[in-house]
């Protein structure tokens, strides 16, 4: 899968893009001005806030500096006043007096966290699904008196002032030192896992997306999508993976000169957990590319360098943008309306070989020019070194842009781009939260790191899984002395994310199926979102619009999944590659298939033939989890187990799927091949022969296991003969543990059990 690397484009217009998905929402978003949009309200605005959450020291940047920074705070922060455009959604201010009504109050710096025990569990069902319980008052059926939501903040680190606004603004109930009975909402820090003990309610992190959102694996999510989907799939810089892939790296900067000697491409070296361009320079040479850190290699990504990236005021800036997962089962994706853009503070220059290293100019982090003496704190919106995206937007339409279009694109990328992260966050949430068993469902605000190219194509840079939602920023009060003070910008972006999401996670709303206020829309609002997005013109102070009864103003995240569904479900192939691969995984918990797993697979699905005996099928296992193993032990998370570390994982189930559609259809796109296997599959488990895998792990014979045994001989045999795994196969990297004669009658007796459910997920191995 290496060798196919996903291409940026930077100079496309827009305009000219083809993408069957861009040209279909474009289309939905003209609809704005029609009659029926115009009942959607412009929409009030809260402004994102940029960055990642880490303190910063970068070879192009001063690491003391960085540092002695990252000490004080290690978000945005940003000092930005009114909003001042009339583009008419980008309207903060009315937001802004519900806030000031909070604004002033003191918080509770809460250092103990109580440890949560339920006193009801639930069963949970990788949904929404929700049961508020005892949301109303018991035995008091004409008086019912509506309980408040009860959230626990216990754990929300630097989010916990903007979270207590919000909660204050809903009227709902915080729990700072969490509680002993259960919350309907528990807000997390940093990870799902911040709090082990949660077997209800709903959690504001999924099982995984730290794991998921670390560059490498951004990367090699967006690259199996772009392998599918070529034209789709091309916002992303092509990308490889260090230490990996340097020789593949290496050789295409080698072609790239033999091509055209005259062109100097720049390339990006960004570390895999780093973030605040922690880490990060750019290079021209393959020799420049840093292998080791220490005695360790060091895991990165080097990629493309976006070298025209659209100036404003000279400057290169980028975009933050939040993105609400609501759920992944079925998928539901909102987008703030606002975003923050964030400016370099030295003019730009394409790079040469002199300014490669001037960070003011190349990079974007907030975190590191607010180190340079040109940074503007500005009152403004659209002015300074931080501005809302819609005081760009506004002025790139006053220069004629079709906004409309960069929006488009943008939710475009948006949506791609989670659709390419739900298959493994699937995979990571049915090992936390099996199905069945007691446990929160999730939903999580993500910030999206976008660039626009002078052409005005999105490109996206990173996505921030912790995206900072401090709401004060730091300010330097007397010589060497640093505080934090409220940031009135930060504070209204923020709290209007944090609060409107907290409205969509309303247990009583999905109850009961009604959706948010308008403009908020659940799955059942579909039409009333977009449409009227991005808004049309008009003053910048215009009054926030109130919902009637609760006085808030209309939310400022806009539904655009499952709303855009029928334009963006094709792509979804691997999730249904995923959806196989959930099947056969067998014991909870675990996130690998083991090898018996893999056959019965093959067998169920009815994919051995003459042309792929079994024989084959345990090769291909075999060399496909031994060059997944060495690949991924650098980059665990942390907490897995080592039986989550053998086995195949899905992105290497995906790769062996991709081989067996290759083989079996004459088709020439990678995606047609896979898309008949897909039916291939589907067809077998999904129809009467939906049995099969049951009796077919019952039925793991000892010729199965003679047969692996041979399968690994082979493999043995073609890993001397093949570069591709002798090289990826390290002396440290041992094959995938194989069954153990137990194995087989364990897997007979769970079996047998899960025979017994009629309606349980299918279970074949009990090997992994
Ligand atoms: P971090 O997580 O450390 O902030 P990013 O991927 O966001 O890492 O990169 C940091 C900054 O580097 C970005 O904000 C952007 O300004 C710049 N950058 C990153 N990737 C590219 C690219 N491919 N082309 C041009 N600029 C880039």
């Amino acid at each position: 899968m290496s060798d196919h690397a996903v291409k940026v484009e930077p100079d496309h217009t827009t305009a000219s893009s083809g993408n069957k998905d861009n040209v279909v929402v474009t289309e939905e978003l003209v609809l704005d001005t029609s009659p029926a949009a115009s009942l959607s309200p412009p929409v009030p605005s809260c402004v994102p806030s940029a960055a990642g959450v880490q303190g910063s020291a970068t070879p192009l940047a001063s690491k003391d500096k960085a540092r002695s920074r990252s000490k004080m705070g290690r978000d945005d922060r940003s000092t930005e006043g009114k909003v001042n455009t009339d583009i008419g959604y980008a309207i903060s201010t009315h937001v802004g007096k519900h806030l000031n009504r909070l604004r002033g109050e003191k918080v509770l710096q809460i250092k103990c966290a109580g440890r949560v025990m339920q006193g009801k569990q639930e069963t949970n069902g990788n949904s929404t699904h929700h049961r508020p319980r005892d949301r109303h008052e018991p035995g008091n059926k004409h008086q019912r008196k509506k309980k408040p939501v009860t959230v626990d903040t216990s754990k929300a680190k630097t989010s916990l002032e903007a979270l207590k606004m919000s909660i204050k603004q809903l009227k709902w109930k915080e729990f700072p030192l969490g509680r002993r009975a259960a919350c309907d909402i528990y807000w997390h820090g940093t990870s799902f896992h911040d709090n082990d003990h949660i077997v209800s309610g709903q959690v504001n992190k999924f099982p995984g997306m730290i794991e998921m959102l670390k560059k490498i694996n951004l990367s090699r999510a967006l690259r199996t999508m772009h392998e599918l989907f070529p034209e789709e799939y091309n916002f992303y810089p092509r990308s490889w993976i260090l230490p990996d892939e340097y020789q593949q790296f290496s050789a295409q900067i080698r072609g790239l000169k033999d091509s055209d000697a005259a062109a100097h491409r720049t390339f990006i070296v960004k570390p895999d957990s780093g973030s605040q361009g922690e880490g990060i320079y750019l290079i021209r040479e393959a020799s420049e590319v840093r292998l080791a850190a220490g005695s360790q290699a060091r895991q990165a990504v080097v990629q493309e360098y976006v070298q025209r990236p659209l100036l404003i005021d000279k400057l290169k800036f980028d975009i933050r943008l939040y993105v609400l997962v609501k759920a992944l089962e079925p998928l539901q994706i909102y987008i703030a309306k606002e975003g923050l853009t964030r400016f370099c503070t030295e003019p730009y220059q394409e790079p040469n070989q002199k300014n490669l290293s001037h960070v003011f100019m190349h990079l974007t982090n907030y975190s590191l020019n607010v180190q340079s003496d040109n940074f503007v704190h500005s009152d403004s919106q659209s002015t300074g070194s931080k501005r809302t995206f819609s005081s760009v937007l506004y002025r790139l339409a006053s220069k004629g842009v079709d906004i409309k279009k960069v929006w488009s694109d943008v939710i475009s990328l948006v949506i791609k781009t989670v659709i390419a992260l739900v298959p493994e966050l699937k995979v990571h949430y049915q090992a936390d939260i099996p199905p069945g068993k007691p446990g929160p469902t999730c939903f999580q605000i993500l910030g999206f790191d976008i660039l626009l190219t002078k052409n005005l194509k999105p490109v996206l840079l990173e996505v921030n899984s912790n995206p900072s939602m401090r709401i004060e920023h730091e300010q330097e009060v007397a010589p060497g002395v640093f505080q934090y003070v409220s940031s009135p910008v930060d504070e209204d972006v923020k709290v209007c994310v944090i609060r409107d999401t907290l409205r969509l996670m309303d247990p009583g709303i999905n109850k009961h199926g009604h959706p948010p206020p308008a403009g908020g829309g659940g799955a059942a609002q579909q039409g009333t979102v977009i449409t009227s997005w991005p808004p049309r013109a008009g003053p910048p102070d215009k009054a926030p619009e109130e919902e009637p009864g609760d006085g808030l103003p209309t939310l400022c995240l806009k539904q655009v999944y499952p709303k855009y569904t029928k334009q963006f479900q094709y792509l979804c192939l691997v999730d249904r590659i995923a959806t196989l691969f959930l099947r056969f995984l067998g014991i909870k918990g675990n996130m690998r298939l083991g090898p018996t797993a893999f056959r019965t697979f093959i067998r169920c699905c009815k994919l051995s033939n003459s042309n792929l005996p079994m024989a084959s099928v345990d090769i291909l296992y075999i060399d496909i989890t031994r060059r997944w193993a060495a690949s991924t032990q650098d980059s665990r998370e942390a907490g897995q187990t080592p039986t989550q570390t053998h086995g195949m994982g899905l992105q290497a189930f995906v790769e062996a799927f991709f081989q067996l559609a290759g083989r079996r259809s004459k088709a020439a796109l990678l995606r047609d091949q896979v898309a008949s296997l897909l039916e291939v599959c589907e067809a077998h488990l999904d129809g009467p022969l939906s049995a099969l895998p049951v009796a077919a792990a019952a039925a793991v014979s000892l010729e199965d296991r003679r047969s692996l045994s041979r399968g690994r001989a082979m493999a043995r045999e073609a890993s001397k003969l093949s570069p591709s795994s002798s090289s990826s196969s390290s002396s440290t990297t041992h094959p995938p543990p194989l069954c153990s004669p137990a194995a087989p009658r364990r897997a007979v007796s769970h079996d047998q059990r899960l025979q017994r459910s009629r309606h349980g997920p299918l279970r074949t191995n009990l090997e992994n």
